[in-house]
């Protein structure tokens, strides 16, 4: 299998490649260049296969000859082995019609530990074989550095640099990062915003001085790797629900379009889908993009879903690459005018083709509070924000009563407490495992809000 750039101009390369690559060198994000089909016998027989060997099935084709396929096995088994449910992502039923498909039980209690744990293994094997090292950077608000953190901690050729905004992120989530004392583990917290933070890392990437010395790598959800590891979870929970014969719809709370991306992936492979229902909090730039055509960034407005506080959905341009018939120079014009003007249009074309799966709804602060008083006062379910926005849309929808509509659950209630205990009254508890997270050590570097600084103590502290 070989991966070419969503804006046509880089060479192609295998998935060894890409995965550690990150970004294409013309500013394209890279995806295969055929979508791998299984027939529907095949998706059949992944019933009742336990979650590593059913990952391992539907990623094959993905891998192509870079990994052996009792080693992608190995790798899964190794990836999904501290979940705290032998599942893996349970499905649990909320209604007649309505399903939760609960995708955090990782150690960081986010959906993205499902897809980082793998990654993290990934990295290890393919650096090992070629005898290089990685230097990972990233700005977090939260979820991602935790995942990306304990993905990677203890690694032998990985080190992280993990910088958020000092005072500015919860206490859980400043402990899952910081009480993690492995030495390849470096937190920073930046006297400065969020902003200020992601704006830092962008620069180092095109730092001389710091891309000569260190090899840079990034965690973001824009690697191929990620959404492939996300693919997974889709046909799990379809064949549940009597896929493939039977078509199931999936709610999917959005931000970056990384999780919706990949069950329009999971489609393209031939799972039969009713609809994917994207969902966004009142960052909704994909909500009028898929109901008006056009691709417009809006001011940003922090809510109770903070992952999906954004304005730019990064993984929206590999749907506008497949929608626009796989045309990189098409791909290219729309992403400089979004780049250069902070908006696009969609053709009559994409837009057709996108209708044909997605469809779209935004959820307000009330409704996404209102989805979480649902859930627990009608299934005796604690939801996140998040995934709230998700049920909120789960639930205007109209399917036709034998189709299943599954929300994804993307983050553990104990880490949005407060939002949680204001829509229901129930405090969520943190799960055992996490139970003395505030009895733990923590370390952590603070340092002004100055790029020289910054990248100062990267260069000294990074090995080279
Ligand atoms: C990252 C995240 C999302 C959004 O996922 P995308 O793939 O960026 O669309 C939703 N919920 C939670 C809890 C997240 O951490």
């Amino acid at each position: 299998m070989q991966y070419v750039s969503t804006r046509g101009g880089s060479p192609a390369l295998d998935f060894e490649a890409v995965t550690l690559q990150g970004l294409a060198p013309d500013g394209g994000l890279y995806v295969p260049q055929t979508w791998p089909r299984l027939t529907p016998e095949e998706i059949r027989s992944l019933a009742g296969l336990p979650y590593p060997e059913l990952g391992a099935r539907v990623m094959r084709p993905f891998v192509g000859d870079t990994l052996s396929p009792a080693q992608l096995l190995a790798l899964c088994e190794r990836a999904y082995h501290a979940f705290a449910h032998p599942a893996v992502a349970p499905l649990a039923q909320l209604d007649e019609q309505r399903w939760l498909l609960d995708l955090t039980r990782g150690p960081t209690l986010a959906f993205k530990d499902i897809a980082l744990q793998l990654v993290g293994l990934l990295f290890e094997t393919f650096l090992a074989r070629s005898h290089r090292h990685l230097t990972i950077i990233g700005a977090t608000s939260g979820d991602t550095g935790s995942a990306a953190i304990d993905a990677v901690a203890g690694r032998e050729h990985v080190d992280i640099f993990m910088l958020h905004p000092a005072d500015r992120i919860s206490d859980v989530q400043r402990r899952q990062m910081t009480t993690v004392l492995a030495p390849n583990v470096h937190n920073i917290a930046v006297q400065g915003s969020f902003d200020d933070v992601q704006a830092m890392v962008k620069r180092m990437f095109s730092d001389a001085d710091l891309t000569r010395s260190l090899n840079l790598g990034a965690v973001n959800s824009i690697n191929w790797a990620r959404l492939m590891a996300q693919v997974v979870y889709y046909f799990a929970a379809a064949v549940q629900l009597g896929g493939p014969a039977r078509p199931v719809a999936f709610s999917v709370p959005t931000g970056n379009f990384g999780d919706a991306y990949a069950g329009y992936v999971a489609h393209r492979m031939g799972l039969p889908l009713h609809r994917l229902v994207v969902a966004t909090n009142i960052n909704d730039i994909l909500h009028r993009a898929l109901t008006g055509g056009e691709y417009a960034r809006g001011d940003l407005q922090p809510t109770s879903s903070p992952s999906m506080d954004i304005q730019v959905s990064s993984n929206f341009e590999r749907l506008l690459f497949d929608a626009g018939g796989r045309d990189g120079a098409v791909t290219r014009g729309q992403l400089e005018q979004f780049e250069g003007t902070g908006a696009a249009s969609l053709t009559s074309g994409q837009r057709r083709m996108i209708d044909r799966v997605f469809t779209s709804c935004r959820a307000s602060e009330d409704e996404a509070a209102e989805g979480m008083r649902w859930a627990w006062e009608c299934a005796g379910v604690l939801i996140d924000p998040h995934t709230a926005v998700g049920l909120h849309a789960a639930r205007q929808q109209h399917c036709p009563a034998d189709v299943p509509i599954v929300t994804l659950a993307t983050a553990h209630p104990a880490k949005f407490r407060d939002a949680v205990e204001r829509a229901t009254g129930q405090r969520p508890r943190l799960p055992a495992r996490l139970g003395d997270l505030f009895a733990r050590a923590e370390r952590c570097t603070r340092l002004p809000n100055d790029y020289a600084a910054v990248a100062h103590y990267i260069a000294e502290n990074g090995r080279h």
